[in-house]
């Protein structure tokens, strides 16, 4: 019986809070998490889901699409990651991940704010690659602020673009090249459906990844491509202690679920991978809940 099979209580699979106070400016690394994260590194096992498949991620350098592509590199595909400039240490161990598998890696550091780049991405990964079959839109700003009158038209404008608008520029980028049987997998949450006070501009923006990824599906359909959304609960990364929340409830991270402890983004993957591959190809339009238990995504 490997690792893999061997049967597991998941809440004590992984670190447990409390967790040391651990702030550090956005954009987070990965790197400086403590417990560190499992991105699959280690622990994830691919068995060919996603062989010759092409495949771009944003913010792949970490976290949640850190996990996505590792875990596509491992199932075979070549994959593009793109990312801040200021994330090349995180990055570059994530193409080294790709490369020791044998498949073709993309570094695109880039501020995905400026419409040129979030549109370049997608020709330099068609030009890299010979073409592009998976588009996984994952990253993302989160910020906090306790009180309305403290969240800035500044703040506002750089959530919505990071969240929203570099969203449809990559998509509609993308789309031409995009043959029947591709996926595009949106990242949205929880916060969609369950609010935090303190993520007014943060949980609008999630929730119109929801929208926008159905009526994308409903029209893409007809090209043969599919379009799934993806929204986790608590996981453990570096967008939480750089600014997401407040220190203490970094302390405290995913204390309130059932499980009693944040999920690992190597226990995302698999359902990247799912939505991504051939497996899936009556799924279209749907929102899968990774919430630790919380039952409020649907
Ligand atoms: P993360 O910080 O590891 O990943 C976010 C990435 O977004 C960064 O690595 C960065 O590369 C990228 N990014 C941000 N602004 C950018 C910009 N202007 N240009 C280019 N890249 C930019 O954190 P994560 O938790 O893995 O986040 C991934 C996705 O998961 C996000 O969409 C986030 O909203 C979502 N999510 C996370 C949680 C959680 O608890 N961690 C919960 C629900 C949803
Ligand atoms: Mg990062």
């Amino acid at each position: 019986m490997t690792e893999q099979t061997r049967l597991q209580d998941p809440r004590s699979l992984y670190p447990r809070p409390p967790f040391p106070a651990q702030p550090q400016p956005a954009p987070g690394e990965a790197r400086r998490l403590n417990p560190p994260a499992d991105h699959g590194e280690t622990s994830y096992v691919g068995s060919g889901k996603l062989t010759g498949r092409k495949a771009l991620i944003t913010g792949g350098d970490s976290g949640i699409g850190r996990a996505a592509a590792i875990a596509f590199a491992r199932e075979g595909a070549d994959v593009a990651i793109a990312y801040l400039p200021d994330e090349e240490a995180d990055a570059s161990e994530v193409i080294a991940l790709i490369e020791a598998e044998g498949r073709n890696a993309l570094a695109l550091a880039g501020n995905l704010r400026q419409e040129n780049w979030a549109r370049d991405i997608v020709g330099r990964t068609v030009a890299a690659f010979g073409g592009l079959d998976i588009l996984v839109v994952n990253a993302a700003r989160q910020q906090f602020r306790e009180d309305i009158a403290e969240l800035s038209s500044e703040d506002f404008d750089k959530t919505v673009k990071t969240n929203l608008y570099a969203m449809h520029w990559i998509i509609q980028t993308a789309v031409p090249h995009l043959p029947p049987g591709a996926s595009i997998i949106t990242t949205s949450s929880v916060q969609a459906y369950d609010s935090s006070a303190i993520l007014l501009d943060y949980a609008m923006t999630k929730a119109g990844i929801v929208a926008y990824t159905k009526a994308l599906a409903a029209q893409l359909i007809d090209k043969g491509i599919r379009a799934n959304v993806v929204a986790p609960g608590p996981f453990w990364t570096a967008l939480q202690p750089s600014g997401g929340q407040p220190s203490e409830a970094v302390t405290r991270f995913g204390s309130q679920t059932p499980f009693g402890r944040p999920g690992q983004p190597v226990e995302l993957a698999p359902v990247y991978v799912l939505l991504a591959g051939p497996e899936a190809s009556y799924i279209t339009g749907e929102v899968y809940g990774v919430t630790g238990g919380s039952g409020t995504v649907g």
